[in-house]
């Protein structure tokens, strides 16, 4: 049982304002896993506070300074790979090699590449007789969600330091054992006191204060469309920058000419993977309607493959994260059938055998029509729409018809075409046959959010830009 009754708040480790804690139950066991201290408005005011005592010294940072600091916290995060699994799989049910091999790892990955940007990141430079000079925005409210916790706060985190801001971190309430593990992280590495400052807590509560308080500049939030609009909402009185990562219905567009087998294949573990509770999971694939037959025959395979059950074994996948996501999965699922889609495979109901823990079934549905609410809704389980299109025009009309723009999927053997559908979807980042890249800009189109992470993309949310005329 895990007890994290402390806030990192100024370098050190203190008690809460209140004394109130909330329980983290661990989704496989629906077990009570620990006990968490719960922020209030009065710890957001003094972690704030801290942040802008220190904002000045840290701002005023050299790059030298920054990029000693990043390589500590890569030397001690490497140290702590074992205690950020543990952390993830009680918290949300990720099996333990996907915890600690690639959740922990996207952390790393956006550790190293924030590392290579700022070895090289232009803060000033000449045009003509103007100077520009790229600011740190100042303190940063940080509020991440639980489905990558530990990459969703690395993506912000790193960035932030590397740019001279000062921050308070909110993780989610589902997920906060990850996100104390980063602070303990954090300060084995040195970070000067201030600069970077962990509250606990909920929405409505811890993350309501920071989007709602005068003395933060910029809110970067990821999380649900809905939270992302209450935060821009009680942020603009204070006219404070927000950057929105939200959530996604990514369509997977397997051309004709693609290997057909191994790209269905892979799009259904794609979206199974980590139970279907990744933003920017392909859950709308896109088949030739005439191929509709084949798609089936291979996915319902490549569905059957997917082991469900306990994270501390060897299974595909875990849980989804709690008895209220299961509940909404399972609503979804039903509805699927009850509009008329073909259950290819899963459906409602936990798998055999698991009678206890939020598991659902790998299911896949086929002849979805893009109006059915399976095709239009984030489902955030491992639930994958197939559907058919008639022609390539056909296919990316589909594609773009949502109301998301987070990420696009295209598979293909003639990159001349591959190439042309990817321009033609309207989402901030489309992988043309699998490819992956650090430094590539990750956000959304639509109500997918605004703002951009990764890489030198990442860095532009935390920056002021300011034009000095005359400086020659
Ligand atoms: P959520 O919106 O419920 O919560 C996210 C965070 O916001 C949590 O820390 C929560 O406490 C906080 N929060 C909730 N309401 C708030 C409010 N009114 N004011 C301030 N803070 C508030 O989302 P979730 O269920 O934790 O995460 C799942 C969602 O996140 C999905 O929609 C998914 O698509 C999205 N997501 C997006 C990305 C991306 O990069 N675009 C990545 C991962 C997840």
């Amino acid at each position: 049982m895990r007890e994290y009754l402390k806030f990192y708040i100024d370098g050190q480790w203190v008690d809460a304002a209140q004394s109130q804690t909330f329980d983290v139950v661990n989704p496989a066991t629906e077990q009570v896993a620990g006990r968490v201290a719960l922020g209030s408005a009065a710890d957001v005011d003094r972690a704030v506070a801290a942040a802008r005592r220190a904002f000045p010294a840290w701002a005023a940072s050299d790059r030298q300074e920054r990029l000693d600091l990043l390589r500590r916290i890569l030397d001690a995060y490497q140290r702590r790979i074992g205690d950020l699994g543990n952390a993830l799989t009680e918290e949300m049910g990720a099996p333990r090699e996907l915890a600690n091999g690639f959740q922990v790892n996207l952390g790393i990955g956006h550790l190293t590449t924030t590392i290579d940007v700022l070895e090289k990141f232009v803060f000033e430079e000449q045009r003509g007789a103007t100077r520009i000079v790229k600011d740190p925005i100042g303190v940063c409210g940080l509020i991440t969600p639980w489905n990558w916790p530990i990459s969703l706060i690395a993506v912000k985190v790193f960035p932030a330091l590397a740019t001279g801001c000062t921050m308070v971190l909110k993780p989610s309430e589902q997920s906060p054992f990850s996100g104390q593990v980063f602070a303990e992280i954090l300060d084995e590495a040195g970070v000067p006191a201030g600069v970077f400052n962990l509250v606990q807590g909920d929405g409505p509560g811890v993350g309501r204060a920071l989007s709602g308080h005068p003395d933060v500049d910029l809110i970067s939030f990821t999380g649900s469309t809905r939270a992302g609009i209450d935060i821009a909402a009680n942020a603009a009185s204070g006219v404070k920058r927000v950057s929105q990562e939200l959530g996604g219905k990514s369509p997977n567009i397997v051309l004709d000419d693609a290997d057909f087998a191994a790209n269905v294949g892979k799009g259904v573990g794609t979206m199974m993977l980590n139970s279907g509770q990744t933003c920017s999971a392909p859950s709308r694939m896109l088949v030739p309607s005439e191929r509709m037959e084949e798609a089936i025959g291979v996915a319902r395979e490549a569905a059957a493959q997917v082991t469900v059950g306990d994270p501390q074994g060897d299974s595909a996948i875990g849980p989804v994260v709690s008895g209220a996501q299961f509940e909404k999965v399972q609503a979804l699922i039903q509805k699927g059938i009850d509009e008329g889609a073909t259950l290819v495979a899963g459906g409602t109901g936990r798998p055999d055998g698991l009678g206890t823990g939020y598991f659902v079934k790998p299911t896949v549905f086929a002849d979805v029509k893009n109006d059915m609410t399976i095709a239009r809704e984030e489902i955030f389980g491992p639930v994958l729409t197939i559907l058919g299109y008639d022609s390539v025009d056909h296919a990316v009309e589909i594609a773009n018809d949502t109301e998301y723009g987070l990420a696009g999927f295209v598979a293909g053997a003639d990159l001349d075409e591959a190439r042309s559908v990817a321009l033609r979807i309207r989402a901030g980042s489309v992988a043309i046959n699998d490819a992956f890249d650090f430094s590539a800009p990750f956000g959304g189109y639509k109500k997918s959010g605004n703002g951009r992470e990764w890489g030198e993309f990442g860095f532009d949310d935390f920056l002021e830009i300011k034009g000095v005329l005359g400086y020659s």
